[in-house]
């Protein structure tokens, strides 16, 4: 037949056949081959087995044979010696008298026993003695008891010889007699008296009975014994005589009966080399061997049984699963790929038709395989061109070189850099043809690096700057990028080169220009609008200390919400700021192009405390000046008044002299009158000279704010409010007021209010410590009001607080309120003082406010 029909024909019936059926069949098969095999195996294993078990056996029953064996004829040796030592045997040995020289017969009891046997030897159930002898010391036998037929065996009828004479101890001899086996005891016998009469010696035939009985209580079973002569090799006796015929070859039973033989323990003066041998039947062995086998195999048709119902339902269960996932997967593939497949019919087998939907799908796959790599080539032609189109346009030098660091190839902007053509550069090593020396050592670094990158799964791009070297010998700055590439069936390396002269003049450009501000004695900082400080020069220490920020921290909320204003406002912010002992001027700068505030810092603290040293000593330059010039006028004055007073004093004397005497013409007294009217209108003079100089001078008037007056006031006591560990709190009216005052004048009064609260303060304890000055436009009078919480004014001392000289102060001199009247109501205002209820007092002035404000209020009014 021809195979291919023949195969074909297998492969359709197989297409039809569901794979549960032949997962079934399947399993049968398998089971079957598995358990013809085994069988052969196992039987073989069982019977080597069972063989050996046996000869284990043999061997410890052959043992135990040999064992009883001994016992037996042990016991035989004590029962004869119970014999030759009974009391009825010395008894009868008494009165006899053996005497050597005589001839004689000896006495001889057949079958009935004599009066000096005890039945020693039946109550130890021993297997019968042929006879049982007395001897004498000569070896001469006496007397003879005879239990059966047999006769004596002739060597002992002539007597027994030295074999038992001498030494008159229990001896046990297994011998020949009449080419027998016999087994000979001895045990001297003494008459009553202890004197030696001879031996009793037993004699024994070692037959099957004898065999028998020695093996009595052994449990038969297959097992025979029989006592083997081993010079002939014949068996002398046997267990069983019937099976066992004695007189038979030891080599006729080697076929039927397996053989072990144990050769018997050294008996005194045996001359006969004997065994004991142990059979057992080869039938038997068989016979066992076969029962296992039989119960074995049994055994493993059940275990085969299960074993096929066990694999034919896992296959049952797969292929159903299989077939599960088979129509899933059709399903899938048509849906997904849109590939035909077989149909999955019910009682088909499926994996057939699974293989040849597997056929089908890798055709197509091959074929979509062959389209996809058309389609990889013709892009690869399409990427190489536009690889080459960079490469040509790239601005900057780049070079592919080999593992070995040969150029493989290299672009027209590299030609040109490095000023040589492609073909001198293909191939030349090009760390020597375009690195300086420096630059290879940094360029085979970067090498490593990159490859180190690569074996430590990063990306292996290493970037340098180096300098490379032209072809005539010029050298320029680069920054190189070198990048591996894994080919096919290559490795290279794109290096790409970028010309970073230009770039490091800049640099160069730029950091001297930073060195304008690094070097600037004064702070300067630029700040993200986030309030970062991204830069900061080293004289900006103090500041950022201050700030308590650093290069890279965050500025503080309020100069961040600075920065933030001068940048929205794109106008630069300045202003002065008090940070712990120091004062700064900062200048907030904007540069919104950029994002950036740069911030310009001035240490002024030096300045303003001159500026504060030099107004408190102006104001106490005030005060003394004050102070000497009232002094000036009070001695002034008192000079001036003491003249006409004197002159008054006088004349009035000399008058009252002359009227107690009625001394002279009345004309002398009226003169004299007359002198103390004038000097009297003198001194009035002197007084209205005074007062006109004093309060009726007109004042030099200007227009001022008056918030600036009292801004500067303020300013005059910073020294020492700080001092006094307080502040003065301005409450200005917001758009100021503008007053037509004489400034001296008024900064006097405002100066004195607030000395005189800044003096009540003093009598409070620091925290304590408040001062108001307020300023507010009420109608069209300014108003000054001066409030502290200093221990308040007395009511009583409210009505001469105005009066001249009225002071509470040691160094007081009462003067500064009555002055300050003075001069408000000079400028057309006045002044008036109020209790605080909780303590404290506060002082009020009035003015009118300038011509031109009051002009503009009526022209709102
Ligand atoms: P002097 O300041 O030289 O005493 P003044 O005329 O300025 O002269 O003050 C008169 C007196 O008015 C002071 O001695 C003081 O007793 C009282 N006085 C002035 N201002 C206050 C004040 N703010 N609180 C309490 N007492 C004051």
């Amino acid at each position: 037949m021809n195979p291919i029909p023949v195969k074909r024909f297998f492969y359709r019936l197989l297409r039809l056949v569901p794979m549960p059926v032949i997962s079934i069949l399947v399993g049968i098969a398998v089971g079957l081959v598995v358990w013809g095999v085994l069988d052969q195996i196992q039987g073989r294993a069982i019977k080597k087995i069972a063989a050996k078990e046996l000869e284990v056996q043999l061997d410890r029953r052959a043992r135990e044979s040999l064992i009883r064996f001994d016992q037996y004829l042990k016991n035989y040796a004590m029962t004869a010696r119970l014999l030759a030592n009974h009391r009825s045997l010395a008894e009868y040995l008494e009165p006899l008298f053996w005497s050597s020289q005589e001839a004689f017969e000896p006495v001889v009891y057949r079958k009935s026993s004599p009066s000096w046997l005890t039945d020693f030897i039946a109550r130890n159930a021993l297997s019968a003695p042929s006879h049982i002898l007395l001897v004498d010391t000569h070896g001469q036998v006496r007397e003879v008891y005879q239990s059966g037929d047999a006769e004596l065996p002739r060597e002992l009828e002539q007597g027994i010889g030295e074999k038992f004479t001498d030494t008159g101890e229990l001896r046990t001899v297994v011998t020949r007699l009449d080419e027998r086996p016999y087994l000979l005891v001895s045990d001297a016998v003494e008459d009553t008296g202890g004197y030696r009469m001879g031996d009793l010696i037993v004699v024994v035939p070692i037959n099957d009975e004898f065999l028998a009985a020695s093996q009595r209580g052994l449990s038969s079973g297959r097992a025979a014994v029989a006592l083997v002569d081993v010079d002939k090799q014949r068996i002398l006796a046997s267990i069983d005589p019937s099976l066992l015929v004695p007189g038979t070859r030891l080599s006729e039973w080697r076929d039927t009966y397996l053989i072990t033989t144990q050769s018997l323990p050294e008996y005194e003066g045996t001359d006969w080399n004997l065994l004991l041998a142990t059979f057992i039947s080869h039938q038997s062995v068989t016979k066992m061997s076969s029962r296992v086998r039989n119960f074995e195999q049994q055994q493993r048709v059940r275990a085969a049984l299960v074993y096929i119902l066990v694999f034919t339902l896992v296959i049952y269960l797969v292929s159903a699963r299989l077939n599960k996932v088979l129509k899933r997967m059709a399903g899938f593939s048509q849906r997904a790929l849109g590939i035909e497949h077989p149909g999955f019919k019910r009682g088909a087998n499926q994996l057939m038709l699974l293989e040849e939907w597997i056929q089908h799908f890798t055709q197509l796959v091959l074929k979509a395989r062959e389209e996809m790599s058309r389609r990889h080539e013709s892009e690869m032609r399409a990427s190489e061109a536009l690889k080459a189109a960079i490469m040509e346009a790239s601005l900057d030098p780049i070079v592919t070189l080999s593992r070995r660091g040969k150029v493989i190839e290299l672009n027209p902007t590299a030609e040109r850099t490095l000023a040589l053509t492609r073909d001198q550069a293909i191939g030349a090593s090009f760390s020597k043809l375009f690195l300086t020396l420096d630059g290879r050592r940094r360029f085979l670094g970067l090498l490593r690096d990159s490859r180190r990158a690569r074996r430590e799964g990063r990306i292996p791009q290493a970037r340098g700057q180096l300098m490379a070297r032209r072809a005539g010998g010029s050298e320029l700055p680069v920054e190189l990028s070198i990048v591996p590439i894994q080919l096919d069936d290559k490795f290279v390396y794109t290096v790409y080169m970028h010309d970073i002269t230009k770039r490091r003049e800049a640099e160069r450009e730029i950091k001297s220009l930073a060195r304008f501000a690094g070097e600037s004695p004064n702070p300067i900082l630029r700040v993200s609008p986030s309030g970062l400080v991204v830069y900061a020069n080293a004289a900006s220490s103090p500041l950022l200390a201050a700030w308590g920020t650093q290069k890279g921290g965050l500025l503080p909320a309020k100069q961040i919400e600075e920065v933030g204003e001068a940048l929205r406002d794109g106008r630069s912010l300045e202003h002065e700021t008090e940070l712990g002992d120091q004062i700064y001027s900062l200048l907030f700068a904007p540069i919104q192009e950029l994002g950036y505030v740069n911030i310009y810092a001035r240490d002024i603290t030096a300045v303003r405390r001159a500026e504060q040293e030099s107004r408190r000593h102006q104001a106490e330059l005030v005060h003394v000046c004050r102070l000497s010039t009232m002094g000036e006028v009070a001695t002034g004055m008192a000079h001036e008044l003491n003249q006409p007073l004197s002159a008054i004093v006088n004349f009035a004397n000399g008058c009252s002299r002359r009227l107690q005497g009625s001394l002279g013409p009345r004309q002398e007294l009226m003169d004299a009158m007359g002198q103390i009217t004038t000097q009297a209108q003198r001194a009035s003079e002197i007084i209205r000279r005074l007062r006109a100089l004093v309060g009726k001078q007109p004042p030099i008037q200007s227009e001022v704010d008056l918030n600036h007056l009292v801004r500067e006031v303020c300013s005059f006591v910073e020294f020492d409010t700080d001092q006094m560990g307080f502040a003065i709190e301005l409450d200005p009216e917001p758009d100021g007021i503008a007053v037509d005052v004489d400034l001296v004048q008024i900064e006097q009064v405002l100066l004195n209010l607030v000395q005189n609260a800044l003096d009540a303060l003093q009598e409070v304890a620091p925290a304590a410590r408040h001062l108001t000055v307020r300023t507010r436009l009420i109608g069209d009078e300014a108003e000054v009001v001066v409030q502290d919480s200093g221990p308040g004014i007395e009511p009583e001392r409210m009505q001469s607080l105005f009066e001249p000289f009225f002071t509470t102060k040691a160094s007081g001199m009462g003067m500064g309120l009555p002055i300050s009247q003075t001069i408000l109501k000079n400028h057309g205002g006045h002044i008036w003082a109020e209790s605080v209820p909780r303590g404290g007092a506060v002082f009020f002035i009035r003015l009118p406010v300038a011509p031109s404000a009051r002009q503009s209020l009526a022209a709102q009014g």
